[in-house]
């Protein structure tokens, strides 16, 4: 659905060339939700902002749905930005308009006759839960509901992308999880790519697909949730992870320092997780474990555990042999028996 080829973008800034997205290769399939986190300044509005070209690339190519849209002339550029709605992280409603009228705004734009915007424009409202607000204004809404005025006003044009610029990062953590789900329903229901930025990696791991990390205008990492959220390699990466799961590692290192034992940590993901396989490989082995950190969870609609365990007695290796026979994921983080 969207294509970058070593996409670069540098701001003019005083007379100089200041990069903020470079040699920028991306895939995004038709359909799925994908994920871009990245602290400030790292270039993730203007990687977005390239997509309905908000921005000119300074280099490279960008394809959407076929279309080479970074040689679109004007009257081309008008309809291709029909099919990517978008939505802002402070909403950016019209203050003096009621709420259809803000949802019928890009209707109205594009000359669609009256009455049917005004059955659109109910449609859409009854799609993101705002049946009886409709002759409200943004400010006797709440939060959330400016965000689906936002969410319904980007759908009005009926596009193929969704574009969210930290669309919850102005919202309490309650209200952000109910437009997640809204997003999470819209994208299943309507078939609609949703390309959705952020920096809190809770997000990402809630209702992305796959997720890119950016760092300093450059991609560091890539691939699907669940493989850069339980095996991050980058630095960057792991640090959104320890953000998302209140970890210190310089404390956990402290904390197991006092523990007796192997220790490792065990990932686990899908059926597994609800599996009874550490009680049948102590029983088989004669291994004791005590466990110093843990989680259950879900990726998206996927459950995971990770849980971190100190190992002693019994047939080390054969546990080992008998975990990843389970397709439980190893990392050992202590091998030493006892540290001094
Ligand atoms: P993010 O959304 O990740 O916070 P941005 O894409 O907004 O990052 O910005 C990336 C870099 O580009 C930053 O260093 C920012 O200061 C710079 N930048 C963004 N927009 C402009 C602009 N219009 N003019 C000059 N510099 C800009
Ligand atoms: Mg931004």
């Amino acid at each position: 659905m969207i294509d970058f080829h070593q996409v670069h973008k540098a701001y003019r800034v005083s007379g100089r060339d200041i990069p903020a997205l470079q040699s920028c290769d991306l895939h995004i399939e038709r359909g799925e939700v994908f994920g871009i986190i990245g602290h400030s300044g790292a270039g993730k509005s203007t990687l977005l902002r390239l997509i309905n070209r908000l921005e000119e690339p300074s280099g490279g190519r960008i394809v959407i749905d076929g279309v080479d849209v970074t040689a679109l002339g004007a009257d081309g550029l008008r309809k291709f930005r029909q099919q990517a709605g978008m939505i802002f992280q402070h909403f950016n409603l019209l203050s003096s308009k009621t709420v259809a009228a803000n949802v019928g705004m890009p209707l109205k734009l594009a000359g669609v006759p009256a009455r049917e915007i005004e059955q659109r424009v109910a449609a859409l409202l009854e799609r993101v839960g705002l049946k009886d607000h409709a002759n409200k204004y943004p400010a006797q809404l709440s939060g959330g509901q400016k965000q689906r005025v936002g969410i319904a006003r980007a759908l009005a044009t009926r596009p193929k992308i969704l574009l969210c610029d930290e669309a919850t990062s102005a919202l309490d953590p309650q209200t952000t999880a109910a437009v997640l789900q809204l997003l999470a329903e819209i994208n299943r229901e309507l078939g609609l790519t949703i390309v959705l930025i952020t920096h809190e990696m809770d997000v990402i791991r809630r209702v992305c697909d796959r997720v890119a990390v950016m760092d300093a205008g450059v991609i560091v990492e890539q691939g699907p949730v669940a493989e850069v959220f339980l095996h991050p390699q980058h630095a960057t990466t792991k640090r959104f992870v320890q953000e998302a799961e209140h970890v210190d590692e310089n404390d956990q290192r402290d904390d197991f320092a006092h523990v007796q034992g192997r220790i490792l940590r065990l990932t686990f993901i899908g059926e597994s997780t609800y599996s009874p396989v550490l009680g049948q490989v102590a029983r088989e082995t004669g291994i004791d474990y005590s466990i110093l950190a843990g989680r259950i969870d879900r990726i998206k609609d996927t459950p995971y555990g990770q849980l971190t365990l100190a190992l002693t007695g019994g047939d080390i290796d054969a546990a080992l042999a008998r975990f990843e026979a389970a397709d439980v994921h190893l990392e050992v983080l202590r091998l030493s028996l006892i540290h001094i």
